[in-house]
């Protein structure tokens, strides 16, 4: 892809931004009440709708495992079991246990030393976990830890695609994955610094907004804010 191309991709994608927030609003984002709460529902949410992590953390709730402490004593079984609405419950269990300990071993049990590390090289630590990938990862980089990191996922991956914002168009891919944030890196790049954490917490919120409303595995979008800029890329 010439520069040009891409700066224009990069342009539209910030303009696009701009669009759903006149269309939806704030969307304050994540559903979640406290920074832990936050890292469970990012592992939870993995391969899961919203739906189901909010039974499972309902369950959790109840259980009193809805912080460090509640989850660290709760036996490996008993986790599974009450994380099982959301599914793969014998993968994200080990992986939340491995979390903790990494947290206790690590960072002293705590959540602020952990949001204090340097963002790459924390980013490579969570990467190194089981059970954590580059989406994972990204959004407890930011939703948690408030770090300036964008987030990616299917739902921005078809918007992309079926915008033609990309040449070649993003796959799930690993390379899929970093094209997204590396656009959405540029589409914010003239944003303040210090702006760039909230944009992207919203960004990421209103493309899961317009992707559950319109953009799913079919696309609607004859009642989509982003029709605009469709028409334009088809033209
Ligand atoms: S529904 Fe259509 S206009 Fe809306 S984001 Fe998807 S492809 Fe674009």
């Amino acid at each position: 892809m010439r520069s040009g191309q891409r700066l224009d991709s990069a342009q539209r994608l910030r303009r696009m931004h701009h669009q759903l927030a006149v269309a939806y609003g704030p969307q304050h984002w994540w559903p979640a009440h406290t920074p832990f709460e936050v890292i469970l529902g990012a592992y939870l949410t993995q391969n899961t709708a919203w739906k189901a992590v909010e039974r499972s953390l309902e369950n959790l709730r109840a259980a009193g495992a809805l912080n460090l402490d509640g989850l660290r004593a709760l036996p490996l079984p008993d986790l599974q079991q009450l994380i099982r609405p959301s599914g793969f419950h014998t993968r994200k269990a080990p992986a939340l246990k491995a979390f903790i300990a990494m947290l206790d071993a690590e960072f002293a049990s705590s959540l602020d030393a952990l949001a204090a590390t340097p963002t790459p090289a924390l980013r490579r630590r969570l990467l190194a976990l089981r059970g954590v990938g580059p989406e994972t990862a990204d959004a407890i980089l930011l939703y948690a830890l408030r770090h300036p990191v964008p987030v990616a996922d299917e739902y921005l991956r078809r918007i992309v695609e079926r915008h033609r914002l990309l040449t070649p168009a993003p796959d799930r891919t690993r390379k899929g994955y970093d094209a997204l944030i590396q656009l959405t890196r540029e589409a914010f790049a003239s944003d303040p610094a210090r702006d760039q954490a909230r944009l992207f917490n919203e960004f990421h919120a209103l493309t899961v907004a317009v992707g559950k409303a319109h953009c799913g595995r079919t696309a609607d979008c004859a009642h989509c804010p982003l029709a605009a800029d469709l028409r334009q890329a088809s033209s």
